[in-house]
């Protein structure tokens, strides 16, 4: 068996035009910022990335670059100013913030309607009690995948590596609410493989190359792999991808998988938060 690749850079492409061709007909643009703490070279490029595709959509876009020893204060005020500014529909502070910032306080300042990752504790708390109004993109963008292979989730054994806030955990709830049956796994779960060799859909957001080898893989599982892990100067995910793909049934790459899905979720939300605000 060889895996179908679930090409998440055509599926993102795809809904970005859908967004596109959106924006066109609307009377004000959609007005997404970007707030960007330091110099980490990662948090750059995501952001570079990130506005490019918002400005090939049509978006107004603002960035905000703040020096790495930006005071917490200074941070709040630029929030608040963002969350009054009617330009602006959404917002996104790039994470990881510096040390001397608590991200949990920032992340809690953003208007829930203006929360266009989804991490707002509002946000989450709705979307555990099913009232989903924005969904954290990488999340969103992982359930969109799955569903492309066309196969029902309803009934299906899912297992998710990883429980942070921003993958593991919510990706969990949404499985759940299609109905799959969940089990979410961690750093201290024993016998991790027992659980992996049995789920049908396995969701992988560890942050560790490779962590999932075939023998872990139940022959015909729906493969979704988060992580983003640099090794030799590569990008690699998380699942041994050419082991794996000889034993499941789908698979998403790294790169081309998750990634550019999160992009386009993202903007997805801004438009989210713009019928919510108008
Ligand atoms: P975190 O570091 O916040 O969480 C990692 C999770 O993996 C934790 O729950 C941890 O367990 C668990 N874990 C660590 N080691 C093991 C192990 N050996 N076996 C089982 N579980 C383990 O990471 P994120 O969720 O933020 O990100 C995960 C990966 O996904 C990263 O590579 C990140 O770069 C990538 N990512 C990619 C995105 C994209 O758009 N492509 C977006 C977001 C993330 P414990 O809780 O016990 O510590």
């Amino acid at each position: 068996m060889t895996a179908k690749i679930i090409d998440g850079k055509k599926l993102a492409e795809k809904i970005r035009k859908e967004i596109k061709e959106k924006v066109k007909k609307l009377d004000v643009k959609p007005g997404l910022a970007f707030v960007l703490v330091g110099n980490n070279p990662a948090s750059q490029l995501y952001v570079g990335n990130k506005d490019k595709a918002g400005k090939e959509a049509g978006f107004y876009i603002e960035t905000h670059h703040l020096p790495e020893n930006t005071d917490q204060l200074k941070l709040l005020n630029l929030v608040d100013k963002l969350n009054q500014d009617r330009k602006i529909h959404g917002m996104i502070i790039q994470l990881p913030l510096p040390k001397q910032i608590d991200e949990k306080l920032i992340i809690e300042a953003i208007l829930p309607h203006k929360d266009a990752d989804g991490f707002n504790p509002i946000n989450v708390g709705n979307m555990l009690i099913g009232n989903n109004l924005i969904i954290p993109a990488t999340p969103k963008g992982i359930m969109k995948l799955i569903e492309s292979t066309g196969v029902n989730i309803e009934g299906k054994y899912a297992v998710v590596v990883g429980r942070s806030n921003i993958v593991g955990k919510p990706v969990s709830i949404l499985l759940q609410q299609k109905n799959a049956t969940v089990t979410m796994c961690h750093s201290r779960t024993k016998h991790l493989v027992q659980y992996t060799k049995q789920a049908d859909i396995l969701v992988v957001a560890v942050g560790k190359a490779k962590v999932i080898k075939a023998d872990m893989v139940k022959k015909g599982a729906i493969v979704v792999d988060v992580g983003t892990n640099k090794v030799n100067g590569r990008l690699v995910g998380d699942v041994d991808f050419d082991n794996v793909k000889k034993v499941a049934s789908y698979i998403t790459p790294v790169p081309g998988g998750v990634g550019p899905m999160t992009i386009a979720m993202l903007l997805e939300n801004t438009l989210e938060c713009m019928d919510l605000i108008r």
